[in-house]
């Protein structure tokens, strides 16, 4: 007889349109409002994750290349920064209007280079990316007014270099500041996802967006090194590992470029037994199973209080089983596929410590793709802080869970990290959640949720997560010489 109180539900096959994102066989460089040849020829190929396929060959761009892009964005900053600042901001209202026309493609984009879910680019990333956009649009003709001097002038050129992870959205967390208040901007993609920054070119073209004032240069490493070491660049913006970039304030020092710096994190989502459980075990899912954990501010550390740890794990192992891996492009998917084999790699190894140094490892039943970059969520208990599981990013689907018995030793352990980046706390009390607040050393702190974003909202770190903020009027500041000395 059928189980009528549990049923099982399978799901039909339910596609998005694949061929909705026109993908060309090579990509130039987009310098001085073209599309142009790399100057030494080079180039490297960009991979589907979920098939381990070549999508395309895209210029990698050299220090020649920079130092166009370069040249090309000093060219265009006396015009663009002499415009009067309502016309900056229609063009950043025009730019979030096509990205809201054409969100659709670019989200099928997203989702075949990176391997993200096409449920997460199409309600999140997209709607975020376009956010940004209008949020700034919006603060162009406003900067006397927020707060950072009554005449702030722009720097100059903004060299950006964003990660893999959310392509797009990092795109947008640095150009549409950056462009608001003035400054023109070089900008690197990853190695790995640079099809939607260039897909992010056409759109400055259909925007008739002045040439300069957007370049955009894909390369590996050796591009960002070049961008962010060049001396035409006056501020360099640059989100990814804390090893780079601590690289790159080393560059920085001493030339006068302003910096910020946006890392690594390890992130504490607390868990109090007064908490509503079933409503934190999802915030633990979306804190650390969406984007397949390649999250920088991932709920990566789970701290439950000893008393409800047996009920909250139960649960969370009875949630994960009915997550589905698989086909990114697939609407009913929650986890795609591992961003390359070299990230894959690095999760698996961390996962390896973790069994190595003793904690106690559960994966839900699931099938792997035969094709591609693929990792099962993955629940460690038993999790002392000195596991490496415990103390290393591992940006992948990994959550480590350890236990605390007063507010006091949760908070202790939430601050025994090098990062600082974000947090969570899970409880019914106002009052605890303020306590928490204060404590906590990490720049966003979620109350009974997790991974929320606003483009009003600042983003950015403490300690070895980086310095400086991104969103909001403080995320202006960055871009912005206000006349203070300092
Ligand atoms: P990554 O290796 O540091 O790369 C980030 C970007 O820097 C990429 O475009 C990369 O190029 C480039 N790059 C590499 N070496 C460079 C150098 N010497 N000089 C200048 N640029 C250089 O990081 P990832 O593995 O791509 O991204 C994962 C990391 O980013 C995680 O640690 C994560 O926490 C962090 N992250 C932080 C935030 C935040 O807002 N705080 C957001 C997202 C990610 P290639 O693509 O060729 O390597
Ligand atoms: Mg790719």
């Amino acid at each position: 007889m059928p189980d009528l109180v549990t049923p099982t539900w399978d799901y039909a096959p339910a596609p998005e349109a694949r061929d909705l994102a026109s993908i060309r066989s090579s990509y130039g460089l987009f310098i001085g409002g073209r599309f142009v040849d790399p100057a030494e020829g080079g180039s490297f190929a960009t991979v589907e994750p979920a098939t381990g396929q070549v999508l395309a060959e895209v210029g990698e761009g050299s220090a020649a290349d920079v130092d166009r892009a370069v040249r090309a964005a000093r060219r265009a900053f006396p015009r663009w920064s002499a415009r009067p600042a309502v016309d900056r901001g229609r063009y950043l209202y025009r730019i979030a209007r096509i990205i809201q026309e054409r969100s659709r493609e670019l989200a099928v984009l997203e989702t075949i280079d990176n391997g993200k879910p096409i449920r997460e680019t199409r309600d999140v990333d997209l709607p975020l990316v376009a956010a940004h956009f209008f949020h700034h649009a919006g603060w162009a003709d406003k900067l006397a007014w927020a707060g950072l001097g009554p005449d702030p002038r722009p720097l100059g050129v903004a060299g950006q270099v964003i990660p893999w992870n959310f392509p797009l959205l990092m795109l947008a967390w640095k150009i549409a500041p950056a462009l608001a208040c003035g400054n023109t901007v070089v900008l690197k993609p990853a190695e790995t996802t640079p099809l939607t920054a260039l897909a992010f070119a056409e759109i400055c073209q259909e925007a008739d967006l002045p040439p300069g004032v957007v370049n955009i240069v894909p390369g590996a490493g050796e591009t960002g090194r070049a961008l962010v070491e060049h001396p035409g660049v006056d501020k360099v913006a640059f989100t990814g590992s804390t090893e780079v970039g601590k690289a790159i304030a080393r560059a920085v020092a001493g030339t006068g470029k302003k910096l910020t710096l946006e890392l690594g994190g390890k992130a504490a989502n607390i868990v109090f037994d007064d908490a509503p459980i079933d409503e934190a075990v999802e915030g633990i899912v979306s804190g650390i199973f969406f984007n397949q954990g390649h999250v920088c501010c991932a709920g990566s550390r789970l701290l439950v209080q000893e008393s409800v740890h047996d009920a909250v794990v139960a649960r969370l192992q009875r949630r994960l089983a009915t997550l589905r891996l698989g086909d990114p492009l697939d609407k009913n998917t929650d986890i795609g596929a591992v961003n390359s084999a070299e990230q894959l790699e690095r999760v698996s190894e961390l996962v390896a410590a973790g069994q190595a140094e003793g904690a106690t490892m559960w994966q839900p039943p699931c099938t792997l793709p035969e094709w591609g970059w693929w990792h099962p969520p993955t629940i460690f208990t038993g999790v002392a802080q000195s596991h490496r599981i415990a103390r290393e990013e591992i940006f992948g689907p990994v959550l480590s869970v350890l236990t605390f018995r007063t507010p006091d030793e949760a908070i202790a352990k939430a601050n025994n990290t090098t990062y600082g980046l974000s947090a969570g706390v899970w409880t019914e009390k106002g009052s605890r959640i303020l306590w928490a607040a204060e404590r906590l050393r990490a720049g966003v702190v979620w109350a009974n949720t997790f991974n929320r974003f606003d483009p009003a909202s600042p983003f950015g770190g403490y300690k070895e997560s980086g310095f400086g903020r991104e969103g909001g009027r403080q995320g202006l500041a960055s871009y912005l010489d206000s006349g203070a000395v300092g």
